[in-house]
């Protein structure tokens, strides 16, 4: 049974890559986006409406290479060059969910990577500030979110394990990298009652995926599901 499963998912994939190769618009696109939404995000449990919202809206096949983009809407992640890669949209919608954030929060992003995330929290909050340690990287995302308009994304190359103090304290952090361990840092840098979301754990080994709130100071955290991130590479000191 569960064989015959993946076969058909992978028959299916299959046909709908070439499909969406062939008929490269907008609408098709579109289409793609609106039924990745309802089998990736909907049917697996994420409900917050703004979520949701930004989902539908952020083209996610304008953050992925060309050679990429047929498949910018499957269940699974791609890369996007330096050796990094965009998240599957299932587990940028979980993240961006658990924050719990409102329309006036400031949120840190660690890991620009193509800014795909960092929109869909744009989406949601008033500011985004996203560190990526790759320039070249980081140059891409920036070009990709001024042609969408996104004035309220920050971009900073630099190393995420250092925060952005000046901007603190965030309403929200996100890492989409994973540390070995929890930065003090940027559990400084959130505000008291404020929310995390952050993989850790060993490169290439299976990571937790930590959600933590700040109560007294300290993060109280729970462990949501394994996951496997890229590392954060950088200085933990
Ligand atoms: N959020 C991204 C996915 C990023 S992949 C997206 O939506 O596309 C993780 C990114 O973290 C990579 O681009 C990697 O270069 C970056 N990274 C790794 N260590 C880092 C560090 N110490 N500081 C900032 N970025 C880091």
């Amino acid at each position: 049974m569960k064989r015959i499963f993946w076969q058909l998912t992978f028959f299916c994939l299959a046909i709908s890559g070439s499909w969406t190769v062939s008929a490269r618009d907008k609408d098709d696109y579109a289409r793609s986006r609106e039924a990745m939404v309802a089998s990736q995000i909907v049917d697996r449990g994420i409900t917050d409406p703004d979520v949701l919202r930004a989902m539908r809206k952020v083209p996610r096949h304008l953050f992925v290479p060309e050679n990429y983009r047929a498949s910018a809407y499957a269940d699974y992640p791609l890369p996007i060059g330096e050796g990094q890669t965009i998240s599957q949209p299932y587990i940028v919608a979980f993240m961006t969910e658990v924050l719990r954030l409102k329309p006036g929060d400031r949120v840190l992003e660690i890991g620009t990577g193509s800014g795909y995330q960092a929109a869909i929290l744009a989406e949601i909050v008033k500011d985004v500030y996203s560190i990526e340690i790759v320039e070249a990287l980081a140059k891409r995302a920036e070009r990709t979110l001024i042609d969408l308009g996104y004035p309220n994304i920050h971009i900073r190359i630099g190393d995420g394990y250092k925060g952005w103090p000046e901007k603190a304290p965030f309403d929200g952090v996100m890492a989409t990298c994973a540390p070995e361990q929890i930065p003090e840092t940027l559990v400084d840098q959130l505000r008291e009652g404020g929310r995390m979301v952050i993989p850790v754990g060993r490169e290439g080994a299976i990571q937790r995926l930590i959600v933590g709130i700040k109560r007294g100071g300290r993060l109280k955290t729970e462990e949501a599901m394994l996951v496997r991130f890229v590392p954060m590479v950088g200085d933990d000191r």
